[in-house]
């Protein structure tokens, strides 16, 4: 719906996972419903919001707050008919977003939410259950096989580079982490004429779905080593999986080649609950400040590129839009805003009123 708007290239979808066996143990409630037919989501406020007493029997929903966005997938119990499977997400947002590719625009799909709410399956998956990174790679090789019978004039080239932004510092995911060597980080630049890249990133190309998914896979293994190497950082970082598309149309009778290029961008964001840093000193807060800083940046620039009156005012929108007040959002500048698409996932835990109602509430100012 919302993408057809005028000016309307933001998309807010929110996703509701199952229990976990922690959240089965203790007999935790549901506090979320969808309805599928108005893509409401209701958060049913519990009259006892304390997480230390959890036990279903003293709860009582006193009250419900409601949110509607554009998508709402219920991912919470696989017997329900609306169950929305990895599939599912991939056919409701993933494709729609790939058309855009091919037709020439950036992309941008963020996942957000707290630690454990579903982003890294969403976005990654696992696999037997691969998530939009996977689906987005394979449905894209495809159609550039498929194109190859039908518009042979029309050549593709796929590169691939993966990077996380970690306490406003730049890692490239592609290159190993070699033991006992603290990892390094990368310089960000500006370029005149391309605006902020990072120096020296690895930007490798690819030819076919086995080649990029390698690829993926070492640098979520990258993640992971460092992750637990350095205290499980990879909920503090966020990840940018990116893959540029380049289409070079050849006409045969002027023998002339034409270039399109179009950034498909897949961010699995820090845990949001990492932006708080209650009761953390020094290192710990810093780290929380900057994740703060970034989720909020990219709050605001997302609701600034989703509100029309900012897209009437073109000479205003520039200076509103805040891309410079964080490291993640400065370089993707390149994909939010201008003709780019956007999407926020928002990954919700079914029985974490806190966390859930700001998660909730972080997305619908995106819209
Ligand atoms: P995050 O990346 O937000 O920290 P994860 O994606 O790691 O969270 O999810 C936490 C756990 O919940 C994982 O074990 C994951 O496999 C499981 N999970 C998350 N979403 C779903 C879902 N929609 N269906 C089934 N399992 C899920």
């Amino acid at each position: 719906g919302r993408m057809d708007a005028p000016g309307g290239n933001v998309r807010v979808v929110v996703r509701a996972r199952g229990f976990l066996p922690r959240e089965l143990e203790r007999g935790a409630d549901c506090l979320i419903k969808m309805n599928p037919t108005t893509q409401a989501t209701t958060l049913l406020v519990p009259n006892d919001t304390d997480p230390a007493s959890t036990r279903s029997k003293t709860r009582k929903v006193i009250e419900e707050k409601i949110f509607t966005f554009d998508n709402s997938f219920w991912s919470h119990n696989k017997e329900d008919e609306h169950y929305a499977h990895q599939e599912d997400v991939y056919n409701c947002l993933g494709e729609e977003f790939l058309d855009h590719n091919f037709e020439g625009y950036h992309t941008c799909i963020f996942a957000y939410g707290q630690t454990g709410s579903g982003k890294s399956y969403t976005m990654m998956g696992t696999p037997d259950q691969p998530g939009l990174i996977p689906r987005t790679c394979e449905d894209l090789f495809q159609r550039i096989e498929e194109a190859h019978i039908e518009t042979p004039n029309i050549s593709y080239n796929v590169r691939v580079s993966y990077f996380e932004v970690y306490n406003e510092h730049v890692r490239d995911l592609l290159v190993p982490i070699q033991p006992n060597q603290a990892p390094y980080y990368l310089k960000i630049r500006e370029s005149p004429t391309e605006g902020p890249y990072i120096k020296d990133l690895t930007d490798t190309p690819v030819k076919n779905i086995s080649e990029i998914m390698r690829y993926m896979k070492m640098g979520d293994a990258s993640r992971t080593t460092a992750s637990t190497k350095m205290n499980d950082t990879s909920s503090r970082s966020h990840a940018v999986f990116t893959i540029m598309l380049k289409q070079i149309h050849h006409d045969m009778e002027t023998d002339e080649t034409t270039e399109r290029m179009a950034r498909i961008r897949l961010v699995d964001l820090a845990g949001s609950e990492r932006a708080k840093a209650t009761e953390a000193t020094g290192a710990r807060l810093r780290e929380g400040s900057n994740i703060n800083k970034s989720l909020t940046t990219l709050g605001r620039v997302i609701a600034a590129l989703a509100d029309p009156k900012q897209h009437r005012t073109g000479k205003r929108n520039k200076d509103v839009v805040p891309y410079r007040d964080s490291i993640l959002t400065w370089l993707l500048k390149d994909s939010l805003g201008g003709n780019s698409k956007t999407a926020m996932i928002a990954c919700i835990a079914p029985s974490d009123y806190d966390e859930t109602l700001s998660t909730l509430r972080y997305a619908d100012q995106a819209k």
